[in-house]
């Protein structure tokens, strides 16, 4: 799956340019203007004043508003009906900027811009999908040009509709919602910090449409980490005999932490070899000087952690991978007990610590080894539990006591994995490689 965000002001040319664009990829263009608009539309054909929050906000609840694709093309419907070009006037294109301004209006408005995104690959356009709508975009793009450039495009556009509109009141229209756009309290129209800046001013529509493929195609290209996981996966995964359970239980993207019980060096390799996303792991900074390890597990993105102290770089790189949707995996026994019960194991606060500061879910992990005459042999059995919501974690202010009460949580999770049978399976014979 991958989800392009495109921002930018009106008229620069977002809308003909992602679908020219979603069309190439074959994926869903989703227009996130034209829903601001029919609401926008409704309050104009029901005298609702568009800058009257209140009035704007009690009406939500009158209306039904769906969002439908066939054959990619995407179609609104407004009490059921087909809103069609009637969001395209000018008065809906003002009502649209009025009405977005206000919370209540673009809370309506986030899930179903979000449900969108879960369940297919797209192309959205709008003002705040890089910053807000999706903040874990593969790639942003945020697409502006001169104001006397996109006025003309809009007033070209208006004319060859038959819109009967002179370019100065295209161009005052175009600026005054630029500046409502831009500089509205909640959600304003600006770049994300990760979004590449297109200016098409003195590009065509040919010209942008290529410039906007480029970007796509350079962002979107593999991690060395998954184009190792994808040759080296398959083998691990055959030769050390792995059983993966609960993979359902994974999301496919988005900010998650896997904590495991850790038995053995190779855990970690184990975890990586089940999964088929990146997943970011710490290790101890003495493995980073090792040769050629060292080199290798830095560019599969490991973070080192000093284990002589509280290392706060280490932890905030942590929290930064998730707060940028990654995944990030954490043995919070600290380091590795062949042969012993977990159970009978402290855990360590980090990967409390480290979900406060992100807000993010957990998913429990616990290996099992068989055993095996050559203890690496033994077959191994991965579990992934049940996400742990992080609203579960009782982690409101932060602080050792939240934290500590959170930890034996996620550990008795961890623990919960093991049937009674097998909670003693940590008994790979001491085998810690
Ligand atoms: O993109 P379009 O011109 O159709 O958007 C109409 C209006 O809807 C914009 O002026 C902007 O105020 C609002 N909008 C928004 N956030 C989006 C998309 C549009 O605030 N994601």
């Amino acid at each position: 799956m991958i989800r392009i965000a495109i921002d930018g002001p009106g008229g620069a040319g977002k809308s003909s340019v992602a679908k020219a664009v979603a069309k190439e990829l074959g994926i869903i263009y989703v227009d996130t203007g034209a829903l601001y608009r029919t609401i926008g539309l409704y309050m104009l054909n029901n005298n609702i004043d568009t800058k009257d929050a209140e009035a704007v906000s009690s009406s939500l609840s009158k209306f039904t508003l769906d969002v439908k694709f066939v054959d990619g093309k995407q179609t609104i419907l407004l009490d059921n009906e087909d809103v069609g070009e009637r969001i395209r006037t000018p008065e809906a294109s003002m009502a649209a900027s009025n009405v977005s301004a206000i919370k209540e209006v673009r809370d309506y408005l986030l899930d179903t811009q979000r449900n969108i995104a879960r369940s297919n690959s797209v192309i959205m356009d709008g003002r705040d999908i890089g910053t807000v709508i999706l903040p874990y975009a593969e790639v942003k793009i945020f697409l502006t040009a001169s104001p006397e450039a996109r006025a003309k495009r809009r007033y070209d556009e208006l004319v060859a509709k038959g819109h009967d509109v002179t370019y100065e009141t295209v161009y005052n229209e175009m600026v005054e919602r630029d500046k409502n756009d831009s500089t509205r309290d909640i959600a304003p129209c600006v770049k994300a910090d990760d979004a590449v800046l297109l200016d098409n001013s003195n590009l065509d529509f040919d010209g942008t449409v290529a410039a906007v493929l480029k970007i796509i195609k350079k962002k979107n290209k593999k991690t060395f980490y998954m184009k190792a996981h994808k040759i080296l996966a398959p083998i691990i995964r055959f030769f050390q005999r792995i059983h993966a359970s609960g993979l359902e239980n994974i999301p496919s993207d988005g900010p998650v932490m896997f904590c495991s019980n850790h038995i053995a060096a190779r855990d970690p390799i184990l975890i990586a070899a089940a999964l088929n996303r990146q997943i970011t792991f710490i290790g101890k900074k003495e493995l980073f000087k090792i040769p050629i390890l060292g080199w290798l597990i830095k560019k599969l993105g490991a973070i080192p952690i000093d284990r002589a102290g509280n290392d706060v770089g280490a932890i905030k790189t942590s929290v930064n991978v998730l707060k940028t949707g990654g995944a990030l995996a954490i043995f919070p026994q600290g380091h590795r007990y062949p042969g012993v019960d977990p159970s009978e194991t402290t855990p360590k606060n980090g990967a409390a610590l480290i979900a406060y500061r992100s807000k993010c879910d957990i998913i429990p992990v616990f290996i099992k080894t068989k055993n095996h005459k050559y203890h690496f042999l033994g077959k191994k059995e991965i579990v992934f539990g049940q996400p742990i919501p992080y609203a579960s974690l009782g982690l409101n202010e932060g602080g050792s006591k939240e934290y500590q009460t959170a930890t034996s949580k996620i550990f008795g999770e961890i623990l919960a994995l093991a049937s009674p049978k097998e909670a003693s399976l940590t008994d790979n014979g001491g085998d810690a490689n």
